[in-house]
């Protein structure tokens, strides 16, 4: 096989000890011969880190927070690795950037993920981006400096992944009518507005179909998730909010689907499991054993559809509020919302001021202009600012 024989890929993985690192790294650990795993990162987790060093043997080891790094240095000298440790910000960017890995996987959480992605594109990398904040944030400068610098980028959220199947691989965009993203509808479907007041963090997290880091999940019991993926649809494919629609289809196996003007609708399907997607992005355009078991549709007995319930969950109007106000608007709900959901993980905020706290910041800030990423990288921070001032004022410190 032509993939066998070629030098492996080298990846740089970061976010290594998340969900969506742990998925990928047991796609590489499927096949040895076709990738290396060449840097590994986390926010500070260093006993998970060094186990993943141990296991895949990477040439650097990168913890995002400084103060772990004595522990990731020592761990990684006591077992006698030969892995460098490295530590900060800074150390993100340049795995993410420099010329020993031709393939990052962006799978940090959050805006904290925005520098080394961007880093990854402009370097001309195959990106495989699961980082949709950093896509919400700067979707614009991102797309820029992939197309400058030739970068492959391949969408690892599920849907975008499936849209991508779906589009005309050239890239062109004709005959297309709309991008329909299908949304599981979270654990909450189905209930109203009245009976989330006192959801806890631990129910917003139990995912029906998916098992995932907890902010994503708060974000898909919100549909915040929807609403940042509409956003990311948007910049990842050059389609309006007005050709993007979000369908409710609660069985996820339906990952997502493109609707043409002849009345031809293409759609992706398969397990909901993050290692299809991870796989197709690795091996593209070629395909390989993903550990992912074949769809079985007589078991499935049915698929439905319906409408998201924008009164219960407000979060997915105010996502496309924003991205058709444009500017640095995206930036300001993207900030808000991690904001209100760490609040709400901490026990500080319910969960249906998360929306009112988002409307409140997207309220009381100018929306700008946003043309590179210092403006937007001033207005993330103003935004979480404003938003813990806000969480205060509403009575949530
Ligand atoms: P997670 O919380 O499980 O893992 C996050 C990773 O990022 C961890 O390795 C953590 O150490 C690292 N990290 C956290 N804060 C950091 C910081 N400040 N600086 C550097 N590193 C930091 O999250 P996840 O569920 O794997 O999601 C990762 C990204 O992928 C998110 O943007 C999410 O929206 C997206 N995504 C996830 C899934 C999924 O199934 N989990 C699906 C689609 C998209
Ligand atoms: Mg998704």
């Amino acid at each position: 096989m032509a993939g066998a024989l070629s030098a492996p890929r080298r990846v740089a993985l970061l976010g290594a000890t998340g969900s969506i690192g742990s998925s990928t790294l047991d796609v590489i650990a499927r096949h040895p011969d076709r990738f290396q795993v060449q840097a590994l990162s986390a926010n500070g987790n260093v006993a998970d880190l060094l186990e993943l060093c141990e296991r895949f043997q990477p040439e650097v080891a990168v913890v995002a927070d400084e103060s772990a790094y004595a522990g990731l240095r020592e761990g990684l000298r006591a077992r006698k690795l030969r892995t460098q440790a490295r530590a900060g910000a800074g150390a993100l960017v340049e795995i993410a950037g420099d010329s020993n890995s031709d393939t990052v996987v962006a799978a940090i959480v959050g805006a904290a993920g925005v520098s080394s992605t961007l880093a990854a594109a402009s370097a001309g990398k195959r990106l495989l981006l699961a980082n949709k904040e950093s896509v919400v944030l700067a979707g614009q400068v991102l797309m820029r400096a992939a197309t400058a610098h030739g970068a492959q980028v391949l969408p690892i959220d599920s849907e975008h992944n499936a849209i991508f199947q779906c589009l005309p691989a050239d890239g062109s965009r004709g005959g297309v009518r709309r991008l329909l993203l299908t949304a599981s509808g979270g654990p909450f479907r189905g209930r109203s507005r009245q009976s989330l007041a006192a959801v806890t963090p631990d129910e917003a997290c139990a995912h029906p179909n998916w098992v995932m880091g907890r902010k994503i999940s708060v974000d898909s019991a919100t549909l915040m998730n929807k609403g940042l993926e509409v956003i990311e649809a948007h910049h990842l494919f050059g389609l309006s909010a007005d050709c993007i629609e979000v369908v409710v289809h609660p069985q996820s196996v339906i990952h997502s689907l493109v609707d043409y003007i002849d009345g031809s609708v293409l759609a992706q399907l398969g397990n909901p499991d993050m290692r299809t997607a991870i796989a197709y992005g690795l091996a593209w355009p070629e395909r390989i054993d993903s550990g992912v078991a074949p769809l079985d549709l007589n078991a499935l007995a049915r698929f439905d559809f319906e409408k998201p319930d924008l009164e219960a969950f407000p979060c997915l109007a105010l996502a496309y509020a924003a991205l058709r106000a444009g500017g640095t608007a995206p930036a300001i709900l993207n900030a808000s919302n991690e904001v209100a959901v760490a609040a709400f993980l901490d026990g500080r905020l319910p969960f249906l001021a998360i929306p009112e706290l988002i409307e409140a910041t997207l309220s009381a800030l100018p929306v700008e202009p946003a043309e590179d990423l210092d403006v937007l990288m001033h207005c993330d921070g103003q935004a979480r600012r404003k938003a813990e001032e806000l969480l205060i004022r509403m009575g949530h410190a």
